[in-house]
């Protein structure tokens, strides 16, 4: 049975509202290829799909009502799903084609392509990928029709049982009787799915790529029979394919765990999972960032405090995170058979220091800063380099004050956390605002106000800002800052977000200016997040060549003869007294295997010296990057270097 039923439909008139508002009629039903057909041929040509009253449908589907009808192209979101998705079942007919004896079972889009999971005895060797890709180009050049057929689910499950297919038998049979149970055609191969598809395989193009082959479990169950996973890339143009593959290769280029490595930075291993083994080099890089933030903060208001690592059980029974967020904690017992919580976060023990004595409102706003170190039992397998850890140091504070006092500490935050971001050399920041969840404690009319006064700080700043709509806490609404790095990726730092939940419910209170108990509005904000994540994306935004005032050596004072020893520790001396950091290469190497070995190790300046420039009391200066080398008298280049090494700020 056809989804078209066939014209005999009464030939009632059908209203159609466009997405830029305008009505067109047709004298009866129409198929979406049809409707896209009447409003132009360059849109018949770029059509994939179509939405009928927002539900993505074949082209080929049948508009018979009045609708709000929007036709999906390549280019949008709805468009790259249906190629990603389309790739995945050109894929699985292809590999049908070639190895007969495997078995289908789901191959849905991802976010940079698709996959699909196959049962087969033999493993897929890269050489099988090649072939599978050229089969895949080949069914796209013979432009097989995609049909999709209604089937009942008896006839669906013999179906599928009868050609061998065993666990796709076994999903349709555990589908509920009422659901309608489609499969699409194309060629020789039928797939159960929900759709919506091409209307014929030549849509696809040729901008795809099978990436690799991985384990994966039958659905997702360790219990079950171990599938493979055939992983590939689609676009829709092959410039954006291109396009894809090089961001590709130079986020692997740039992985921070082989630049840790490499510039011998940190390491991790199995005795201390998912925390971080800092080498001298990198932790001179934290320290770096830790005194830059302290001045930073200092200079903005904020008093630092460092509240205990183990907390009571009690405390975080209180807070709410015992019941919450109780999996995500590590738990230790102390001799008296007290249980206690290694800390996930700051905020309840700063809400212990507020209310260790009775506040007044001439203290607030009271901002109370911790380069907190936090402990978050992750899943093994979540893990990530810097990027995800179990053991980390949250730059976090939380601003206790009044609710007037929201919009202004609010603008506060935004200005700091801009222009920290730029100083360590993000300029392209996207804030979003994430607004009431779903579940959430507070009145509608609070959360109005909270929603407003937020707000009010982006626009009263003229920042641009998207919307998340429904991603805020269940405590609060917040502002999230998104940095986009060198290679165009987005990484999640910052966050402001406003909470009128937990100091009462810690039971902190101040005394206001009319003499009676308030509680007062906490916001929590952390700038960098996980210094040791924000270190990792610092790492792969530079590609370990760190401006010269993050750089952990500035400087190598390289001798040319033995001759020039003494005067290269004289200049290194001088470098140091003013506060640079620098090394001494006084080695027996030639000059050009110094320069070369300090380059790559990403050092940022390479101070020359030989005979003549201890005679002249000068040095030659080589910059990373750069094969130029420039003559400076001494005493210029350390005041010159000096100033260019100074932190911002
Ligand atoms: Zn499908
Ligand atoms: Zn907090």
């Amino acid at each position: 049975m056809s989804e078209n039923p066939d014209a005999q439909a009464s030939a009632k008139p059908i209203a159609v509202t466009l997405p830029d508002g305008r009505r067109r009629e047709f004298p009866g039903p129409l198929s979406g290829a049809e409707l896209a057909a009447a409003i132009g041929a360059g849109l018949a040509r770029a059509a994939l799909a179509v939405k009928i009253d927002g539900r993505p449908r074949d082209l080929a589907a049948l508009i018979d009502h009045d609708a709000d009808i929007a036709v999906i192209t390549r280019e949008m979101p709805e468009g790259i799903e249906i190629l990603r998705h389309d790739a995945a079942h050109v894929m699985a007919e292809a590999v049908k084609e070639l190895y007969p004896d495997s078995q289908v079972t789901f191959g849905p889009a991802t976010d940079n392509g698709f996959y699909y999971d196959f049962a087969r005895d033999a493993p897929f060797t890269p050489e099988d990928l090649a072939l599978i890709e050229e089969r895949m180009r080949e069914i796209v050049r013979r432009d097989e029709p995609i049909t999709r057929e209604v089937w009942d689910r008896d006839r669906a499950v013999a179906f599928f049982a009868g050609i061998g297919e065993r666990y796709k038998a076994e999903y349709i049979g555990e589908i509920p009787p009422a659901e309608e149970i489609s499969v699409y055609r194309q060629g020789k191969f039928v797939d159960l799915c929900v759709g919506p598809h091409l209307p014929s395989t030549g849509r696809l193009g040729q901008a795809f790529k099978l990436m690799s082959v991985a384990g994966a479990y039958w659905r997702g169950d360790p219990n079950n029979p171990q599938l493979q996973r055939i992983h590939g890339t689609a676009w829709p143009s092959q410039k954006e394919l291109d396009q894809y593959l090089f961001r590709l290769e130079e986020a692997e280029r740039r992985d921070h765990r082989r630049l840790g490595r490499e510039l011998d930075l940190f390491h991790l291993q199995e005795e201390a999972v998912g925390s971080v083994f800092w080498h001298p080099k990198g932790w001179r890089l934290y320290r770096i960032i830790e005194e830059y933030m302290r001045r930073r903060l200092d200079a903005a208001g904020y008093l630092e405090v460092r509240g205990p690592t183990l907390l009571d059980r009690s405390l975080w029974e209180a807070s709410g995170h015992w019941e919450t967020f109780r999996e995500n904690m590590f738990i230790a017992e102390s001799r008296d058979e007290r249980i206690l919580a290694v800390k996930p976060m700051n905020c309840p023990g700063h809400v212990l220091i507020f209310r260790n004595r009775l506040r007044s409102y001439r203290e607030l706003p009271l901002r109370l800063a911790e380069f907190g170190s936090c402990h978050r039992n992750e899943p093994s397998g979540a893990l990530h380099g810097l990027m995800r850890v179990r053991g980390f140091i949250q730059d976090d504070a939380h601003i206790f004050c009044t609710e007037d006092q929201v919009t202004a500490e609010a603008i506060g935050c935004c200005k700091l956390l801009l222009s920290i971001y730029r100083d360590f050399g993000f300029d392209d920041v996207e804030i979003k605002f994430a607004d009431r969840p779903p579940v959430r404690v507070g009145s509608d009319a609070v959360w109005d106000r909270a929603e407003k006064d937020l707000k009010a700080a982006v626009e009263t700043l003229d920042l641009a800002y998207t919307l998340n709509p429904g991603e805020g806490a269940f405590y609060g609404p917040k502002l999230e800052f998104h940095l986009r790095d060198a290679i165009g990726r987005q990484w999640q730092c910052g966050t402001v977000q406003l909470d009128f939940n937990m100091p009462g419910r810690l039971g902190a209170v101040y005394v206001g200016e009319d003499g009676g108990r308030h509680t007062p509005v906490m916001l929590h904000r952390a700038i960098l997040g996980s210094v040791e994540r924000f270190i990792g994306i610092l790492i792969e935004h530079y590609a370990g060549h760190f401006p010269l005032w993050l750089a952990p050596i500035q400087a190598v004072v390289a001798s040319i003869t033995d001759e020039a020893a003494a005067y290269a520790d004289e200049v290194a001396g001088e470098l140091r007294t003013a506060g640079l950091r620098v090394l001494i290469d006084t080695s027996n190497e030639k000059i050009g295997y110094k320069v070369r070995e300090h380059s790559l190790a990403k050092v940022p300046l390479v101070l020359v010296v030989g005979r003549r420039e201890a005679e002249q009391r000068s040095l030659s200066l080589r910059r990373l990057g750069s094969p130029a080398q420039e003559a400076l008298a001494l005493a210029e280049a350390v005041a010159r270097l000096t100033e260019e090494a100074a932190p911002p700020g």
